[in-house]
């Protein structure tokens, strides 16, 4: 099996280069022709000796996904389905913020955290993605890009997948974004959504890397979040916002916390006084994302009025407590997460049938 350059973060390349003789240089001249020229032919990287062009090819390789589907919002939110090299398919979306170019990556294909609201769930984990596979997205979305003179410019580990469960490969993956021969994003542009993992938010904290950290919070109380989502029932909230308190004071930044909106259910002033409370108690210094939540078909869950968010919104503001209401991407094509694979899933079945 050859290896996937695309899957090493440069200190790793280094280490496998030295070893075969090479200088601790090849490596960084290696992430220069992949990820800044974006030259994926071993025989055009003329820097580098003709015996060892010929060991990277017999040895190596620089496989990409393939782009199954793909749409265009008419607000220039782009969704890629990328299909994997056993057939796997992951969503992707590429997020015009005023400030950058915003890529929502997928971890995982499918997910285990079976979150009540959302559509990814519905398919449940098959298996964990490779770094080679998460740079493949940022990839992919930067190939559009460029037909434009731009790049990828933010990365959200908020795809479908939950980060925490594929840890190591994740934090590989960012180690490549992170770097600046590699796909050179800093690392203050690069957050991790995470359904509420402790361990993960721990091993997060200690980690010297310094991206920011989201967490899907979504209630204000253990009643409300165990009935939208499992993991509550491993990770009360105390212990969840306690987590965050100890990762601050580590040195991790403001979190975010990320709430959707649930019509009757987790929008009412009552939670909206109850969340407040629970962030100050515990001290954590937070910005609340309120979400407008995307409706998926096969769930009971319905999105909150307007101006219930807004309302929502100020009187958390009220209390002194930061919020902002998410800007929404591509209403108009399958942009719930998990959406669009469990479509071409379905579609697929049907075929199968
Ligand atoms: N497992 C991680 C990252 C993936 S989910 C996590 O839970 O954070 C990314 C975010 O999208 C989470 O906040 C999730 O709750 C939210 N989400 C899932 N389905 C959604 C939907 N239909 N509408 C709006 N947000 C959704």
């Amino acid at each position: 099996m050859k290896i996937n350059l695309f899957g090493l973060p440069l200190s790793k390349m280094t280490e496998e280069f030295v070893s075969r003789g090479q200088t601790k240089f090849r490596a960084k001249q290696i992430f220069q022709w992949i990820y800044q020229k974006r030259v994926l032919d071993f025989e055009a990287m003329t820097d580098v000796s003709k015996a060892f062009r010929a060991e990277l090819s017999r040895d190596f390789c620089l496989d990409l996904p393939k782009v199954f589907t793909r749409q265009d919002s008419e607000d220039g939110t782009v969704k890629l389905l990328l299909e994997l090299e056993d057939g796997a398919k992951v969503e992707t979306v590429l997020m015009p913020y005023s400030y950058g170019n915003a890529v929502c990556v997928s971890s995982q294909v499918g997910c285990n955290m079976g979150c009540a609201f959302c559509a990814s769930g519905l398919l449940k984990r098959d298996r964990n993605l490779t770094p080679a596979e998460m740079v493949g997205e940022v990839m992919a979305i930067n190939a559009i890009l460029a037909e434009t003179n731009q790049t990828v410019t933010h990365i959200d580990v908020m795809g479908t997948g939950e980060p925490f469960d594929n840890f190591d490969n994740v934090m590989d993956f960012l180690d490549i974004a992170n770097e600046p021969f590699g796909l050179a994003i800093g690392a203050r542009h690069i957050t991790v959504s995470t359904c509420g993992l402790v361990p993960g938010i721990k091993k997060y904290g200690l980690d010297k890397r310094q991206f920011n950290l989201a967490l899907s919070l979504h209630a204000p109380n253990d009643e409300i979040r165990r009935e939208i989502m499992p993991v509550a029932r491993a990770y009360p909230i105390d212990e969840l916002l306690d987590a965050l308190a100890e990762y601050q004071e580590n040195g991790g930044r403001r979190v975010t916390l990320e709430y959707i909106m649930l019509r009757g259910l987790n929008d009412t002033k009552e939670a909206c006084d109850e969340l407040a409370s629970a962030i100050k108690r515990h001290k954590v210094f937070a910005l609340v994302n309120l979400i407008p939540y995307n409706e998926v078909k096969e769930k009971p869950y319905r999105r909150s009025d307007r101006d219930q968010v807004r309302f929502f919104a100020d009187r958390l503001q009220k209390q002194g407590i930061n919020a902002t209401i998410r800007k929404e991407f591509g209403s108009d094509i399958d942009a719930a997460c998990g959406q669009l694979r469990v479509k071409m899933k379905k579609k697929e079945g049907e075929q199968d049938a």
